[in-house]
């Protein structure tokens, strides 16, 4: 460690211990020490003293105790000559400037100002941390890189990030460079910012910068298994940092109006000695003095004097990320951070689809010797001929084949496009088939993106991401209000049909079925056991996405389980399907039921769509979204059920599913079936009804879908019993759920 940057470090924590002491004696004062101090939706308290000191902070008076732990881990600054031959003492302030900044953060939410202002976002909630989390798991996106400071010009800030969203890597940022901060560049620049660009302005005072580690210490706390407060959990969080979550942090400010002090300060270098505990290294542009691998992070820990032009490439390097860019032959940047990019009407040159006009998007397979390869023919008007800000019909057909390609791939690929077309920066697109909608800003206009860039962009992914299983591809785009017609025609048939066989399919028919373990980079001991009428808690995995992703790549995350010997018919237990999560879960688990919520139900990762919860005083279940906000009627937010169930442990009474399931004919079947739900979140329950009330149909309980409450209706137990008695709702009625 130099012994600039470990005095530099400890000059910072200290400094910073005192102004956490400050804010909260202040606090306290107006306040008492019995004042409620909590981050927005979280199970996890105040994250980094729930993860380093085990403590559950609730009250302002707890967080003197954490102060005081801060302060016991300065040490004094070293003598200038003293040299420190390892990093204890800077590592050690490092952690007590993480609890230090935690508090004046978590005090913002009790005193203001209000972290969350204009293009600040604040602390990130445990539900957008699972959602993102999902992401780093498949891959989608490779780490995440904390931006601290600014750069010279606005160009190089949009360049740097355009350069990062390009590779997926997720950005916070934080902190500021003489009084200017990265993210009032980009908005200077009319960026977009938020957890769907994978932009994510946290603050613009140093202190925020914990949010980026409260967010890595939670994963580790939510997937990967490590206890809070334990003794070693500090070393852990390390290790499992260090091994799956490729992060790094850029320090910027190499202005040279910016006086050297005010450009990397002492709590920046405190900060950033915080950023080493969980192993992540620190890459700049300015002339710092550097730390070269030693025990912790395998790698340099602080690499000085990058040009900015330079620094994602010796960023990727020194944090050996896996980055694969793909050259896409489109005139607009493409990666997974423009996915969730929205065009706004003022932005938009023309739109396709939605209310507007007829649009869908149909994948079918050809004999090879009927398919061009690479061919893109578009019928109808092109972009030039179009006028501003109207609406055209947009058909997309795209024509595969592959002597490895099975009818039943079909619409697993075609479930992609839309994750192809919303990479384009620029375009934004939403939902499949014939209810798609689609966009194109003026700005990719410009930049000469045309209707035949749709094609280009759709071969090429294709053949990049299925070169197993395709071999042709061709693209033909209907814009014409009159052509479209009967392939629309045509693909609706085909849709109908696919639904009937998905439909047909029954968990009875089927000898096998598929596992899912891609979880486990993140959640190490869970298994997902995928069947024809159970998806993947996640939403993301269908029988029929493992068996083609089984196909497409045998060494997958996804392998057929046969079901061998069956235990128990009605609850779900076969023999096989035992033994095989028993190995794949390093012996944590035993057997499960699939059918079951209430006796050795199924593990969760982290990652599952809803959470299906014991009501007892109701006799029956609830079943919450993660978009859900508000409390439910067992007392407790998604957020804080969440954290109680995720992990890869058995929590009898609480399952985490896929929206899909709620639908199914095996759902949680063992325990009395779809009419055990006495209470959904609104918004799950509209979203679902058009699958739930054919089904509800089906068995003859129509009546069931008004009789299932929502948080209109009750937030607690007692009035949600009234309103079933009200009602006459099944549940009330049926055998004892235990
Ligand atoms: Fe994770 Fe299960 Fe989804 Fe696979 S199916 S990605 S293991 S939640
Ligand atoms: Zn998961």
């Amino acid at each position: 460690m130099s012994r600039i940057i470990a005095s530099a470090a400890i000059r910072g924590a200290h400094r910073m211990v005192e102004r956490a002491e400050e804010a909260l004696a202040k606090a306290i004062e107006e306040k008492g020490k019995d004042c409620a101090v909590a981050y927005p939706n979280t199970a996890y308290y105040l994250p980094i003293m729930y993860l380093f000191l085990g403590q559950k902070v609730e009250k302002l008076g707890d967080l003197e105790e954490s102060l005081q732990e801060a302060r016991s881990l300065l040490h004094d600054v070293p003598a200038s000559e003293l040299w420190l031959p390892y990093l204890g003492g800077a590592l050690d302030a490092g952690v007590a400037t993480l609890l230090a900044e935690e508090t004046i953060e978590a005090l913002k939410c009790v005193t203001g100002p209000n972290p969350v202002d204009g293009i600040w976002l604040g602390y990130t909630d445990d539900a957008i941390l699972r959602k993102q989390g999902i992401k780093l798991v498949d891959g989608r996106m490779p780490g995440f890189a904390a931006i601290v400071g600014c750069t010279n010009t606005n160009q190089e800030a949009v360049d740097l990030v355009r350069a990062l969203q390009e590779r997926s890597i997720l950005v916070f940022m934080a902190g500021n460079s003489g009084g200017r901060a990265i993210a009032e560049q980009l908005a200077e620049e009319g960026i977009e910012m938020n957890w769907d660009t994978f932009l994510v302005p946290y603050g613009k005072e140093i202190t925020s910068a914990v949010h980026a580690l409260n967010f890595a210490a939670r994963s580790a706390m939510t997937f990967g298994g490590i206890a809070p407060g334990d003794i070693d959990a500090a070393r852990q969080i390390l290790l499992y940092n260090k091994d799956r979550v490729y992060a790094f942090v850029l320090a910027l400010g190499s202005d040279p109006d910016v006086p050297e002090d005010q450009v990397i300060t002492d709590e920046k270098y405190a900060t950033a000695a915080g950023a080493i505990n969980f192993g992540f290294p620190v890459i700049s542009d300015v002339n710092i003095p550097e730390i070269l691998p030693s025990g912790i992070c395998t790698y340099e820990h602080v690499v000085a004097n990058v040009p900015v032009a330079e620094i994602i490439n010796r960023s990727v390097e020194v944090r050996g990320l896996q980055i694969k860019i793909e050259k896409i032959p489109i005139p607009v940047p493409y990666g997974a951070g423009f996915e969730g990019e929205r065009v706004r009407k003022e932005d938009m040159h023309v739109q396709f689809g939605s209310k507007y006009t007829d649009a869908f998007e149909l994948l079918r397979m050809k004999p090879a010797d009927q398919i061009d390869d690479g061919k893109v023919e578009v019928i109808g008007p092109e972009v030039e001929e179009m006028t501003e800000g109207e609406a055209y019909p947009l058909g997309v057909v795209v024509e595969v084949a592959g002597r490895e390609f099975q009818k039943d791939f079909e619409s697993v690929v075609e479930r992609r496009i839309h994750e192809y077309i919303s990479c384009a920066n620029g375009i934004f697109h939403m939902g499949q088939r014939a209810i798609t909608w689609v966009r194109i800003s003026k700005d990719s206009h410009a930049k000469g993106f045309r209707i035949r860039h749709f094609g280009d962009l759709l071969v090429a992914k294709i053949h990049n991401d299925f070169s197993t299983i395709i071999d042709r591809v061709q693209v033909t785009i209907y814009t014409d209000p009159e052509k479209i017609k009967e392939p629309l025609a045509a693909a609706r048939e085909v849709y109908s049909h696919r639904d009937d066989r998905i439909r047909g399919m029954s968990d009875d028919d089927v000898d096998q079925f598929y596992s899912c373990v891609l979880c486990q980079s993140y959640a190490p001991n869970h298994v997902c056991i995928v069947t024809p009428e159970r998806l993947g808690l996640c939403g993301a995995y269908t029988f029929l996405d493992c068996k083609a992703s089984y196909q497409i790549d045998e060494h997958g995350p996804n392998e057929p389980v046969a079901k061998g010997a069956c235990i128990d018919a009605e609850k779900g237990q076969w023999q096989n399907i035992n033994a095989y999560v028993a190995t794949k879960s390093n012996g944590n688990l035993q057997k499960f039921n699939a059918y079951s919520m209430m006796e050795d139900p199924m593990t969760s990762c982290g990652c599952f769509e809803c959470i299906v919860a014991i009501v007892p005083e109701a006799n029956g279940v609830l079943i919450v979204d993660r978009d859900h906000q508000g409390i439910t009627p067992v007392g407790m937010k998604f957020s804080t059920l969440a954290g109680q169930i995720g992990g890869g442990v058995q929590t009898p009474g609480f399952i985490g599913i896929g929206k899909l399931y709620i639908s199914s004919a095996k759902f949680i079947s063992a325990d009395g079936g779809i009419e055990r739900v006495v209470w959904m979140s609104k918004a799950l329950k509209d979203e679902v009804a058009g699958r739930l009330l054919p089904r509800l149909k089906e068995i003859g309980k129509e009546d069931l879908f008004d009789k299932i409450a929502t948080e209109e209706d009750a937030e607690a137990p007692d009035p949600l019993v009234e309103y079933l008695e009200k009602v006459g709702h099944p549940a009330l009625t049926m055998d004892p759920m235990f």
